[in-house]
């Protein structure tokens, strides 16, 4: 079975700028400076450290081994992300790759948990061919967006662009792949 006749999970759309917002509030709750100072955004700290996250959206994070090729998985049963051991120390380091996988879990959480356990409880989980599905109601792309926006947030990466920062620059600043960075770039070109 190829990719493009595989079955997948499907959710209500959103857009980047609504994913944005929900980052935003995300930044307000749990590292309010984060949207005013172009910074490295403590990820697993706010995951991992502080009791807040838990203590507001009842999940815990793991670290245990995946199957290979499993980056990170997000349990909306048992409210838990997993994400493996040498993922959180290369995170700790400062990896931008591990960074963004943590917040791509972190933004299931965020954006999911609520649609998924309502799936849950009514036994009901929304699949559509994934040649079918539409971009914007991929679970993982919404993830995909909201990590970029929470770890390049608009308001900080406006000022970056604005202010002539190179792509390594960025690199350095929030902590990111030059992937993720230069990705960002262009969404924030394009839709801001
Ligand atoms: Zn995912």
């Amino acid at each position: 079975m190829n990719s493009s006749q595989s079955k997948t999970l499907v959710v209500p759309p959103q857009s980047y700028k609504s994913i944005g917002t929900k980052s935003e509030k995300f930044l307000q709750d749990f590292y309010r400076q984060g949207l005013t100072t172009p910074c490295r955004i403590p990820i697993l700290e706010i995951v991992n450290d502080w009791p807040e996250f838990e203590e507001q959206t009842g999940f815990q994070l793991v670290a245990e081994e995946l199957p290979p090729g499993v980056l990170g998985r997000t349990d909306f049963v048992n409210n838990l992300i997993t994400i493996p051991p040498e993922t959180c120390v290369a995170a700790k380091n400062g990896d931008g790759r591990a960074r963004f996988t943590i917040a791509h879990e972190v933004g299931h959480v965020w954006l999911h948990n609520v649609f998924f356990k309502g799936c849950i409880l009514e036994n009901r989980i929304l699949t559509a061919n994934r040649a079918c599905m539409k971009t914007y109601e991929d679970p993982d792309w919404q993830a995909e967006a909201f990590a970029s926006a929470l770890l390049m947030p608009s308001t900080t990466m406006a000022t970056a662009i604005s202010n002539g920062l190179s792509i390594a620059d960025m690199q350095m600043l929030f902590q990111v792949s030059y992937k993720a960075a230069i990705k960002r770039t262009e969404i924030m070109k394009k839709f801001t």
